[in-house]
């Protein structure tokens, strides 16, 4: 179910058999030449849309925050860079504001990986107040499965841009795809390093996208997150050893 959509007394009542609520988290930010400004928002709407059709009935998805924190992409057209501060304590706000109404358990379905930092320190400061908050970055915690699919991944590289064409191939344009594999070898900042490791807005091998990648990682993906879902809702995420 979507919130935006319902009334008040519908999520007042849907609350007392619901626990969990999804919040989809994005940026809005370049993404090569050929991706769009929204690619970080598209992706978890599209993976959220295929969970809904799944499992509407048990979850409540919240509106999406489509603005995130990039130091990396901020030189780049397009890139709206909210301060890591500002962001963590919007989001903190957000779920909080959810919690007073009796959700339990928040899921954040993050797009963007600038945003995680950020994401972590909320997740803490919620779970201080009695929330459980799962966070998942579908390209990292499914990297492995998706290496099965692309040969490399990359911000707006062969994956991204893959999920992107499966979702709508008028919003990419290939021709002008691009390769970089340019990379720190220390986690180190200095000023104008963006221009060298985000070259062209991008990281990996764009050119080796396709609409069937996209759509064999959306499915994959989609089956994962929602055996993860189940997961939390049973309360099954610690596994005991020994
Ligand atoms: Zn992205």
């Amino acid at each position: 179910m979507y919130m935006l959509y319902m009334n008040s007394d519908q999520f007042a009542e849907a609350l007392e058999r619901i626990d969990t609520v999804i919040l989809p988290i994005g940026m809005t930010e370049a993404h090569g030449h050929h991706c769009p400004l929204g690619t970080d928002v598209i992706i978890p709407r599209r993976f959220l849309e295929l969970i809904e059709e799944r499992k509407g009935k048990e979850l409540i998805i919240a509106p999406e925050i489509p603005y995130g924190h990039s130091w990396s992409l901020a030189p780049y057209p397009g890139t709206v860079d909210i301060p890591h501060d500002v962001f963590t304590e919007y989001v903190f706000h957000v779920g909080k504001g959810l919690a007073q109404w009796g959700v339990k358990k928040l899921v954040l379905f993050n797009g963007h990986g600038g945003n995680t930092p950020a994401l972590t320190h909320v997740m803490e400061r919620l779970a201080d107040m009695g929330m459980t908050v799962l966070l998942i970055n579908w390209w990292i915690d499914y990297a492995r499965e998706i290496l099965t699919i692309c040969a490399g991944q990359g911000h707006a590289g062969e994956d991204e841009t893959s999920v992107v064409l499966a979702i709508d191939e008028s919003l990419v344009d290939m021709t002008k795809a691009n390769v970089n594999w340019n990379k720190a070898i220390a986690n180190v900042r200095f000023p104008g390093m963006q221009r060298i490791t985000m070259e062209n807005a991008q990281t990996g091998d764009a050119t080796l996208a396709s609409r069937a990648k996209g759509e064999a990682i959306l499915a994959l993906c989609t089956e994962k997150i929602i055996e993860l879902i189940e997961k939390l809702q049973a309360d099954q995420l610690i596994e005991r050893r020994g």
